[in-house]
């Protein structure tokens, strides 16, 4: 399927690495013009020449290397990208533990990253969208948005907020062909995930594998997931073809959430 999208503009937040390098390929494999913004430079560097070869030669790619969580960081990455047409918002998650023992900074940075950032950017880039009649604004949020994770309340919380601020914002700006939907990731392959299992197997005294292994008990589907499939969901939900769908929280989890809505 052609998604229609060949020769738009994206700007891909947190994007060097796991699922948000997942979507830029599959944005950049449709011939989007495709800006990622990470703060490392290394992994930043190759995957913008990976985002090169998969283009083939169709796409611009430039890079930004920045911290999309602070201003200045958000205006380098406008500055490389100032007219996307696609955005994607994402960036680490915060760091687990027990509410008791975070503070307002924490609760701050939590909110900066995963609920203050993307509404920046949206309030930066819609109202472009808005006047060119075509918009595709996608945030990575998390499964933990409709299943809580009792030690990630810095991550439920925040991005409730987001989720939130998205379902009032959704409906306005639709009828000018700019959708806004979230993506919940479950359980993906990507570096964070690697960290989230070393750190269950050494608390809990078992081994990668055997900490691995239960996890995967837990979905449905008897496997992590592939970032691919993700990059695959999200190039989807920004095509042209998907102008009818916003307001959405959509799970890819395995089947791992086991409400029937
Ligand atoms: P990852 O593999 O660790 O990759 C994170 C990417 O974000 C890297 O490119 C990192 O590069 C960049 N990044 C982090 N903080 C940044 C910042 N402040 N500014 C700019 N770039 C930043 O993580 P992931 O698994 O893809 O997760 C992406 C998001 O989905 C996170 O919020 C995570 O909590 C959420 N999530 C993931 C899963 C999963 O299964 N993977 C499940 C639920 C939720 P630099 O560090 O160099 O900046």
């Amino acid at each position: 399927m052609d998604l229609g999208i060949s020769g738009k503009r994206a700007l891909v937040c947190a994007a060097s690495k796991g699922l948000g390098r997942a979507c830029a390929l599959a944005l950049a494999a449709e011939g989007v013009e495709v800006s990622i913004v990470a703060r490392g430079r290394e992994a930043l560097e190759a995957t913008a020449r990976e985002l090169e070869k998969v283009g083939a030669g169709r796409t611009a790619v430039t890079m930004v290397s920045a911290d999309i969580t602070t201003l200045e960081g958000r205006a380098a990455a406008l500055a490389a990208c100032p007219q996307p047409d696609i955005l994607i918002n994402n960036a680490g998650g915060p760091p687990p533990g027990d509410f008791r023992d975070w503070n307002r900074d924490d609760w701050l940075k939590a909110l900066d990253a995963n609920m203050l950032a993307p509404i920046e950017l949206i309030k930066a880039t819609i109202d472009g969208m808005i006047e060119r009649k075509f918009g595709r604004i996608v945030s990575i949020t998390s499964a933990a948005v409709k299943a809580p994770i009792d030690v990630l309340g810095l991550s439920n919380g925040a991005r409730s907020g987001l989720t939130g601020f998205v379902a009032g914002l959704a409906r306005p700006s639709a009828k000018h062909n700019v959708t806004i939907n979230n993506l919940l990731p479950g359980f993906f392959a990507t570096d964070r995930m690697h960290t989230v299992i070393t750190g269950q197997a050494k608390t809990r005294g078992v081994s990668y594998e055997q900490a691995l292994a239960e996890r995967i008990a837990t979905i449905p589907v008897a496997r992590v997931g592939d970032p691919a499939e993700f990059g695959a969901a999200c190039a989807w939900l920004c095509s042209a073809q998907a102008g009818f769908i916003t307001g959405q929280n959509w799970l890819l989890d395995g089947g791992a959430y086991p409400g029937t809505f």
